[in-house]
């Protein structure tokens, strides 16, 4: 007996991918590039056409049912563009119509369902991953930025702008740090891996190696990453340790402040600050107890994402639970 297969493609500022997914969520067939950053538009869009004909070349492609694209935001879903931060070249690209136009793609008429990549990853933990079983879930991506993508009543729900579940821009500090989004106090001025690194120079932190005569300190201190201060947390160091104790409670203010919303049962927390592990989750999870104070809140789950390559099995999973809106 034949199984449905799913395409999917996963659009990141640092790598392209594409794979088969069989309808069970398995992933069967994978096969990336490096997403050519300072490429134009076109080049961009040549390094994807490949992936697609290295997916398509497989005999498998024949089951294909459909193409799921994760892509970095912002995105418009119903006019099919796309503005990755990281992807200069392409401002309100075309992604759908071009993928739609592949070869491939076009030869078998296949459909082509955008989706934001915390949304997909959202998809992707309910499918496979640790908000498996979950109704209610929400699934936050910590890194660069805090995004976050909601399941509700079982289903994926990305809103009619396909950006629902936004609560990286929640503002949480009413007088707090300004935001890029144009508002101030936002969670991602407290959580993501930048504000970290940001909070802990301002409070004094310095990487351990002195920095070479003559350079300058600035450019010096530009090259931390969460991961430096996870890593000197470790080692004891305080103020490392107080600027996780203060992302994490401000994931936890913001995880509480959804689950009052949406009668949460789970919260699932991805992307490459929660690699920092207890530094992240025992502070939220204490802090959580504190602020989710209504009875059918005080219950939520707090777990680390479990789905492997989530961003691609996401994008299958929008296509194959979907349900967007
Ligand atoms: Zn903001």
């Amino acid at each position: 007996m034949s199984q449905r297969i799913y395409a999917a493609i996963d659009v990141g500022g640092t790598k392209l991918a594409a794979g088969l997914v069989r309808d069970d969520g398995e992933l069967l067939r994978r096969v990336e590039l490096p997403t050519p950053v300072r490429g134009t538009a076109d080049e961009v869009l040549a390094a994807l056409a490949e992936l697609l004909d290295a997916l398509a070349a497989e005999p498998m492609w024949a089951q294909a049912s459909g193409v799921g694209v994760g892509s970095a935001g912002p995105l418009d879903p119903q006019r099919g563009t796309v503005s990755p931060v990281n992807i200069p070249a392409w401002r309100d690209f075309p992604l759908v119509a071009q993928i739609t136009a592949h070869p491939a793609v076009a030869e078998r008429s296949l459909p082509v369902e955008l989706t934001g990549d915390a949304s997909a990853m959202a998809a992707g933990e309910h499918w496979r991953g640790a908000a498996r079983g979950y109704d209610q879930a929400l699934c936050l991506v910590v890194s660069t930025g805090v995004g976050a993508g909601l399941i509700l009543d079982g289903r994926l729900r990305t809103g009619p702008s396909g950006n629902a579940g936004h609560l990286g821009h929640i503002s949480i500090e009413t007088d707090g740090e300004d935001c890029p989004c144009g508002s101030l106090g936002c969670v991602e001025t407290l959580a993501s891996g930048p504000s970290i690194t940001r909070w802990s120079l301002r409070q004094g932190w310095r990487p351990g190696a002195i920095p070479p005569a003559g350079s300058d300190p600035a450019e010096f201190t530009s090259h931390v990453t969460a991961a430096d201060i996870a890593a000197s947390a470790v080692s004891g160091n305080q103020i490392a340790i107080a600027a996780f104790e203060r992302a994490g409670r401000a994931l936890a203010v913001g995880i509480a402040a959804t689950a009052a919303l949406l009668d949460l049962q789970v919260a699932v927390i991805g992307g490459g600050v929660s690699k920092a592990g207890p530094l992240l989750f025992d502070p939220l999870r204490r802090h959580l107890k504190r602020y989710a104070s209504l009875s059918y809140t005080q219950d939520i789950a707090v777990m680390p994402a479990a789905c492997d390559d989530a961003g691609l099995i996401g994008a299958a999973a929008a296509l194959a639970i979907g349900g967007t809106g």
